[in-house]
């Protein structure tokens, strides 16, 4: 086909109303002569931009040599097999989006006309398909709930070139906000942020928590819920922030998921919808993990007093005793029951009762040190483990307990003073081989026998 002047005004306008993006460049000069105008909707680049094939190649790829490494090969694969195969690709276009696009080529005379077309939609959507099916795979493996968050981030960085996302976890207790997942912020700026107290104007996340709401902070810089942030974040070099609030499937907070920018951005139709994505998914992660950590609790942890209970206490007790066995160290266990406790629960009622054991659980755990473990072991039955104790120690510390509990301040719903004693029995290990079977039955007879010297005292059975 010939090219003159006039059937090349004619073509121009014909390929200026087709929705395809087309240009054409001279093989000879490399130069290129036209690109219509959905190239210029799409790329943004106009001819003025882009002279010749190898600069607009250049401006449009990340990868230095793109236009010898990959371009003219394909070209050259192309007319050798006489097939114009597409090669589908990610472009650059002028704002520094991205375009996934399938590029195909033909020749006529000594022009070579371009065709483009965006397949970025159905790219996007196979990725996040892939990336959901990536994550539910994890959950239902169980993975760690820092890995599954990570496939999330790292598909929203990829899909939205140029932002950095985190996902923070909400401390219902702390009223804080936990690091979940940021790969790719400085761990200094992760080390600040991470266990932060919402509230108003604590950065896009603390109020975006605080609100329950999703928070728009186009420039950190100048925006009030950033002021006592703006030096932190001009140190981790981000000027933007969007963060939407977690939410579980029952309305609960979960965390938040952000989206940062180097730059003062605000976000876009596209950047809306990703957010919802990942805060969706997001959703379904930690909602999963926070199932499996309470089932995880109730069968380690007695739901009344929120002590071990007995199994957790046996796995520990195996743990430490094997320990201990290798070092022939000696510790002490303890077993503490309830006087009486029958009498509380038919003069107050089961609900004070219920109060007097977690009343009991409390100041037993304001006595212990941290590396004592206590576990409620039956109804009213408590079991203490005294790692590396000798006996006048574990006696001293029986003794505190027993004195304290007797003292403690404890009153029924109707306010009458409630009055609680327990009996303790000690035994010890004193290096050499013992099971938690073993000691448990010894200090069970100490305590028999504190019952029956009358209560509200410690008996220490010696071996
Ligand atoms: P002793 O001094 O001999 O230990 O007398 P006691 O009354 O404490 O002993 P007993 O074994 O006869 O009774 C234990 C009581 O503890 C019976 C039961 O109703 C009560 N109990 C067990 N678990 C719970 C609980 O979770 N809540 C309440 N309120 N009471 C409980
Ligand atoms: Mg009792
Ligand atoms: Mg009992």
């Amino acid at each position: 086909m010939n090219i003159n002047s006039k059937d090349d005004i004619r073509l121009e306008d014909i390929l200026n109303t087709t929705p395809v993006a087309v240009g054409w460049s001279s093989v000879s000069s490399g130069r290129i002569e036209y690109v219509n105008k959905a190239f210029r909707d799409l790329f943004g680049y106009t001819l003025d931009d882009i002279p010749n094939i190898e600069s607009w190649y250049s401006s449009v790829s990340s990868k230095p040599q793109y236009y010898q490494d990959v371009i003219e090969p394909w070209i050259k694969e192309c007319q050798e097999s006489d097939v114009a195969h597409a090669l589908k690709t990610m472009l650059h276009c002028k704002d520094r989006s991205l375009k996934q696009v399938s590029v195909t080529f033909s020749l006529v005379g000594d022009k070579r006309l371009w065709y483009f077309s965006d397949v970025t939609d159905y790219w996007i959507a196979e990725k996040r398909l892939r990336a959901r099916s990536e994550m539910l795979e994890m959950v239902a493996k169980s993975s760690a709930l820092k890995d599954i968050l990570n496939v999330i981030v790292k598909q929203v960085q990829q899909e939205s070139p140029f932002s950095l996302c985190s996902v923070l976890l909400f401390d219902k207790a702390n009223q804080s906000l936990k690091l979940g997942a940021a790969p790719d912020l400085p761990d200094f700026y992760n080390n600040a942020i991470d266990g932060i107290k919402i509230g108003a104007n604590v950065g896009s996340c603390g109020t975006a928590a605080h609100l329950g709401e999703r928070v728009i902070v186009d420039n950190i810089h100048t925006h009030r819920y950033w002021k006592n942030f703006t030096q932190l974040a001009r140190e981790a070099d981000v000027a933007a922030c969007w963060s939407d609030p977690i939410m579980s499937s029952k309305g609960d907070l979960l965390g938040t998921f952000a989206i940062y920018k180097r730059f003062p951005s605000s976000p876009t139709d596209k950047d809306f919808e990703l957010i919802n994505f990942a805060s969706n998914l997001a959703s379904i992660a930690i909602e999963n993990f926070r199932v499996q950590e309470e089932l995880e609790r109730r069968a380690h942890f007695d739901h009344l007093t929120g002590l071990a209970n007995r199994r957790q206490f046996f796995e520990q007790c195996e743990t430490i005793l094997n320990q201990s066995k290798e070092a022939h160290l000696s510790l002490a266990i303890m077993m503490m029951d309830v006087d009486h406790f029958k009498q509380v629960n038919d003069d107050y009622g089961h609900k004070s009762g219920d109060l007097a054991l977690q009343k009991l659980a409390e100041t037993s755990l304001s006595i212990l040190r941290k590396e004592d473990l206590i576990a409620r072991i039956g109804g009213e039955e408590f079991a203490i483990l005294l790692p590396l104790t000798g006996k006048k120690e574990a006696l001293l510390i029986a003794e505190r307990l027993r004195a304290n509990i007797e003292s403690c301040s404890l009153f029924s719903p109707d306010n009458e003073k409630i009055h609680i004693t327990v009996s303790l029995g000690v035994a010890f290990k004193q290096g050499g081989r013992c099971s938690v079977d073993e000691l448990l039955n010894k200090a069970d007879k100490a305590l028999y026998r504190s019952k029956a010297l009358g209560r509200n005292c410690v008996y220490l059975l010696e071996d």
